[in-house]
């Protein structure tokens, strides 16, 4: 048995004793995720069901100056749930509940233990949906939200965080906070015109406070879809395709992956690319309400194609199989980006380096990813996708390896921490970043952003309590 039976004891009577443990055999499976991050045990693991335990939870936790890790599924591919300093682990699974969906207004509201999966099926009996990504179909929809996640819709809408409309969140010293119009009546419908305090609890991976109800705008299912598909011989010809088409705003997503990517599973170790394929492909989800705006569209993107042809961008025809259509426009999908896809050549390790980086930095960033990854044996299997805003979005190289080997292990940590290297000085931003990879890019931040950074957090958690290291400046 892990922790100390006192606080055990505390811990049960807050949540029941069902719902509250130190059994080491139990808390086992939250000491490790998919990633290279070094495993640790948590010392108690506490599944809370309401907002008041969570609240005696954290004001525990002050008093003893434990730590604290929230946690759902801990598929966040970055080591943020490992509890590096142990303390309690705070499984937020049973706390499941959609509380509404408004369509009148055009929101929903829903508990961090609500997975893409519950949410998508009870969105499309009213017709709605939102931004699903290739995660798994269990994961959480808050946790993904809230720490800037990736979905579907990015290229109509941008990232999921901005899709947020309203949240509640129990502060670190127990306080419960509702930040946005719920804050003035029930209605979770905008952050929008109030001072942004919910930046305090964006992107912060779990340091600053525990959210406890989410709204979240939700967007009415178009009837009409189609996938659109090209290939191109290098990374910068497919940069300057799908910058061009996205300048139009007509599709719900653009995304390309490199040859590796495009593998079933990936590669691994490194297999060198048939010199007659090219080396990358894409694919856009275009929606529309009739029949003819998907013509319209598709006569764009046409148009955009041999335009981007004439300049001399070499772009070569290719078709999805039916399946992989179905895959893109019927998400969350058994089909695409399922984990065991991307790891079940070898041990099931997953990590990634990337992301948030300006297109025209993307090729020059993947020749240098790859001849990093060639040298390291393994594969770069990348993806770009280009974000509603501006031109600038996902560069991510996933990376499968084999856990079972050490030696293996170390080979993709340090091939991954290198791409970070080479990567932000050319704008990249890792994207739920691990502990490492802070450390390398808080070398390049701006001395008053780092100030500000570990003010705000001193603020809002002055015992250094929740989720602690995971900044890489506290
Ligand atoms: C194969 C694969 C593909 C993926 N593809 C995508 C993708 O396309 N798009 C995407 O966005 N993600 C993707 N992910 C990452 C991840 O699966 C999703 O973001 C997922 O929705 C996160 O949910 P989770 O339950 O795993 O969160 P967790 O990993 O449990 O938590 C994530 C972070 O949020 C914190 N946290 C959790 N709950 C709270 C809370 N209530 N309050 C404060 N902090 C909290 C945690 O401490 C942690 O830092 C992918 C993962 C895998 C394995």
């Amino acid at each position: 048995m892990a922790g100390n039976d006192r606080i055990l004891k505390q811990l049960q009577e807050i949540v029941g004793a069902e719902y509250a443990t130190n059994d080491e055999a139990l808390m086992y499976p939250y000491s490790y995720d998919l990633t290279w991050n070094d495993p640790h045990m948590p010392d108690y693991v506490v599944l809370p069901k309401t907002v008041e335990q969570i609240q005696r939870i954290l004001r525990l936790a002050n008093r003893e100056r434990i730590p604290v890790v929230p946690y759902v599924t801990g598929t966040n591919i970055g080591g943020l749930c490992i509890p590096e300093e142990g303390g309690i682990l705070m499984d937020l699974k049973r706390m499941d509940q959609i509380l509404e969906i408004n369509t009148e207004t055009g929101y929903a509201v829903i508990e961090p233990g609500v997975s893409h999966a519950k949410f998508s099926a009870a969105l499309k009996k009213h017709g709605y949906e939102f931004g699903w990504g290739v995660h798994p179909a269990s994961a959480s929809v808050l946790a993904m939200a809230i720490n800037h996640g990736i979905g579907h819709l990015n290229g109509r809408f941008g990232i999921n965080s901005q899709m947020i409309s309203s949240m509640e969140v129990v502060l670190p010293t127990g306080e419960v906070a509702k930040i946005g119009s719920c804050a003035y009546s029930n209605s979770w419908h905008s952050l929008y015109p109030l001072p942004m305090l919910a930046g305090l609890f964006i992107g912060w991976i779990g340091t600053t406070g525990i959210v406890t109800k989410l709204g979240v705008w939700i967007s009415k299912i178009r009837p009409y879809k189609d996938v659109l598909t090209i290939a191109a011989k290098s990374a910068e010809d497919m940069t300057k395709y799908m910058v061009a088409w996205r300048d139009l705003e007509l599709c719900d997503e653009v995304t390309a992956v490199s040859w590796w990517l495009a593998q079933v599973p990936i590669p691994y170790p490194y297999k060198e690319k048939p010199a007659n394929e090219p080396e990358w492909f894409s694919y856009t989800v275009i929606s529309g309400w009739s029949e003819e705006e998907i013509a319209y569209k598709r006569k764009m993107w046409k148009e955009v194609v041999e335009r981007e042809r004439a300049k001399g961008v070499k772009l070569i025809d290719f078709e999805y199989p039916p399946e992989a259509k179905r895959g893109r426009t019927e998400l969350p999908s058994r089909i695409v980006g399922s984990t065991k896809n991307y790891s079940k050549a070898c041990g099931g390790g997953l990590a990634w380096p990337g992301t948030f980086t300006p297109a025209k930095n993307w090729p020059i960033i993947y020749e240098k990813w790859k001849e990093i990854y060639i040298r390291h044996n393994l594969s770069p299997a990348v993806r770009f996708t280009d974000y509603r805003g501006s031109h600038y979005g996902m560069l991510r190289l996933m990376t499968p390896f084999d856990k079972r080997d050490p030696k293996a292990v170390q080979n993709a940590r340090e091939a991954m921490k290198e791409c970070i290297e080479v990567g932000v000085p050319l704008g990249m931003i890792p994207y739920k970043p691990p502990v490492e990879y802070w450390n390398i890019i808080n070398k390049y931040a701006d001395p008053g952003w780092i100030m500000l950074l570990t003010k705000i957090k001193d603020c809002l958690d002055p015992n250094h309590i929740m989720n602690p290291g995971k900044l890489g400046v506290r």
